[in-house]
């Protein structure tokens, strides 16, 4: 008897409590929940918001987004910061900042500023779209409009006008020769923005991101620059504009001493500016804040070693520190962490349809008396295999495959002999497997046969265009099935998305200690398997581009209800095939018409018969209309097609 299954072990095989930071956890009916609010009145089952949006004629792969998670991040992420001013005695103020170039979704930037505007909520915009579209949100006059990144002249006009309208607009300086810039569009200008310097820290972020600091780093100023384009500002006139001190050190910052480290030598530099007679009163500390993806807790990649309230009291407790030592007030602290407040909100559900290899069951392996004696020896090894002899037999069927391959070689053994003792040989190893996993003495020839029998299961997605992390960074995110978590997951393998491209696989999962290569699964029946992607709510919607032609997937923005219900606030259409043509200047029109153009030169030719010609022009303005990925009905309709055009059944044989 093996032992029993409890949704205690399914907690801890996919690790909900470590990573779900009281967001998601599995539920009594075996089904994941999401509690958005961290509150247990408010929770539902995310197979439960899938099944509503399939039944309303929608597919997966779908992006599911819970606004009321994004809110609980920017609560907790203000409360966390006000908690240490309070426990420190911090004399100066906050702002909280969104970068854009997180996930620059109107549904996304929208909310937050909506949920954000009794913190005065600002945004960090990066590039002439990110500003543009800053602009154009409505934000209260306390709130900060950060300007990062290379600039032009059109970029400093964009934040004089981002100024006339009222907005308290920050331009960083990227770059030692912005200040000339700076000063050569705003000498005549009345209404000019305020100044910032990005500084470049010798204090490294680590993990991933270690490149964005230190004296290499892509933006910021070294300390000699820093002195330049202070006297720069100064001869300009615009020291008086001098007003932040900003820093970067990366995203994801997995170890807390980096932070520590970054904030005291910005603190310094604030000091010395103050010094110098800039009435510099802000500093501004970047993003960075790190995500525990694989829930570990730990330095690792994928992980970080400390939680908010200890990043807030590192930030705040050594700004004092700095400051006070250096006899300046204690500075406005901006935060500009855009993960660890945009990840939580967005997850990629998606149905695993197929696994490869498909398993054929030992009723097609039964040993008929003609068959050759390896495929009845197979057989009675099969049969016989115990806890005891479970090695010796493992050795006897490899050794009995070999000789059934080079015996087939030969032309001694047919092909269905072959196909019976390969059928049983799969099954032999599995029995092998189960046993050896219960042996304390278990040997490493046995984990290889984890190898050997891990499967592919396709899933209805594409990395590149819903997880390109997995593949541009090596990121890992936590997955596993929204169902079925009542039952032990006997099966296990990788994940293949629907792309022509191998590289679309997901090969490791997280894991406590370490990093696994397949991840524990159910065994397909009838019912659809659906599973989640989680925190994939920063980076990936940009970063996720068209390979092979998957468009966007469709976004449901979801608010859970108290009585365990849902509501849908908004769905977003995901891309249909003609959408994704477009982009590489296959217009929609002229496109089909090439189509129609085609068939009928074939009907004027005699090869098709003019009605089908006008089936087969139906169904493709079908498919152009249709979504990017598999879809149950189109799947359908191909299906049928395709036996349209086969032959009338038995005519091949005749
Ligand atoms: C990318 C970026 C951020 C956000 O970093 P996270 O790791 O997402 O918190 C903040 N500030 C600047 C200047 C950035 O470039």
């Amino acid at each position: 008897m093996p032992p029993s299954w409890t949704l205690d072990d399914a907690e801890d095989l996919y690790g909900t409590g470590r990573w779900g930071e009281g967001y998601f956890r599995v539920g009594n009916d075996g089904r994941l929940h999401v509690t958005p609010t961290r509150d247990a009145k408010l929770s539902t089952s995310i197979t439960s918001i899938i099944e509503s949006l399939v039944a309303r004629g929608y597919d997966t792969p779908i992006s599911l987004r819970f606004p009321q998670i994004l809110e609980d991040r920017i609560r907790n992420m203000h409360e966390t910061f006000r908690a240490s001013m309070q426990e420190y005695g911090y004399q100066g103020d906050l702002r909280l900042v969104y970068p854009m170039k997180v996930n620059q979704r109107r549904e996304l930037v929208l909310e937050l500023l909506d949920v954000g505007a009794k913190y005065h909520y600002g945004l960090e915009a990066g590039s002439k779209p990110e500003i543009l579209a800053a602009m154009a949100c409505d934000t209260d006059p306390k709130s900060l409009l950060v300007i990062n990144g290379f600039k032009d002249e059109e970029f400093i006009e964009l934040a004089v006008a981002a100024v006339e309208l009222g907005k308290t607009v920050i331009v960083v300086m990227d770059k030692v020769d912005e200040a000339e810039l700076l000063v050569r569009v705003l000498k005549d200008v009345e209404h000019k923005p305020f100044i910032g310097v990005r500084v470049k820290l010798l204090a490294k972020g680590g993990g991933k991101w270690i490149e964005s600091s230190g004296e290499r780093a892509k933006f910021g100023l070294t300390v000699p620059e820093v002195v330049h384009a202070m006297e720069v500002l100064k001869a300009g006139g615009l020291a008086d504009r001098m007003k932040m001190v900003h820093f970067h050190i990366g995203s994801q910052i997995t170890d807390i001493k980096r932070v520590h480290a970054g904030v005291v030598e910005a603190g310094r530099i604030y000091a010395s500016l103050r010094k110098m007679g800039f009435p510099v009163d802000t500093i501004d500390t970047g993003g960075g804040l790190g995500v525990d993806y694989d829930g570990s807790g730990t330095a690792s990649q994928a992980s970080r070693n400390y939680d908010l309230r200890e990043y807030t009291n590192t930030i705040v407790y050594s700004l004092r520190e700095v400051a006070d030592e250096a006899g300046v007030p204690h500075p406005t602290i901006v935060t500009e962490s855009g993960r660890a407040v945009a990840a939580y909100q967005g997850l990629l559900a998606m149905e695993l349809l197929k696994r490869m290899p498909e398993e054929r069951p030992l009723s097609e392996a039964e040993p008929a008396p003609g068959d050759h004696k390896i495929v009845h020896d197979m057989r009675a090894t099969l049969d016989n295999i115990t806890i005891k002899n479970y090695p010796e037999a493992y050795h006897d069927a490899i050794a009995l495959k070999d000789e059934l391959t080079q015996r087939f070689n030969f032309g001694m053994v047919t092909l269905g002999d072959r196909g019976k003792a390969e059928i049983m040989f799969r099954h032999i190893a599995r029995k092998v497997l189960h046993f050896a996993e219960r042996d304390d003495n278990l040997l490493d020839e046995f984990l290889e046969l984890k190898k050997l029998l891990q499967q592919k299961y396709i899933g209805n997605f594409s990395l590149f265009q819903s997880t390109p992390d997995i593949w541009g960074v090596k990121q890992l995110f936590p997955i596993m099935p929204l169902d079925r978590l009542k039952e032990r997951p006997t099966e296990f393998g990788t994940i293949v998305d629907i792309t022509c491209d191998s590289d679309g696989e997901i090969r490791k999962f997280i894991d406590v200690m370490d990093v696994k290569d397949t991840l524990e699964l159910h065994e397909l029946d009838e019912r659809p398997y659906y599973v989640g992607v989680f925190l994939t709510g920063a980076y990936q919607d940009t970063l996720g581009d068209f390979h092979n032609l998957f468009g966007r997937v469709h976004e449901a923005y979801v608010r859970v209800t108290e009585d365990g219900g849902h509501t849908l606030d908004k769905f977003v259409e995901g891309d249909s095939v003609e959408e994704v043509l477009w982009l590489v200047n296959w217009q929609e029109g002229e496109l089909y018409e090439r189509m129609c153009d085609v068939i009928e030169k074939k009907v004027v030719d005699g090869r098709i018969a003019a009605d089908r010609a006008s089936e087969v022009k139906e169904t493709f303005k079908a498919a152009l209309e249709g979504y990017t990925y598999l879809e149950k009905e189109a799947v359908g309709a191909q299906a049928r097609l395709h036996e349209r055009m086969l032959p009338p059944r038995g005519a091949e044989s005749r």
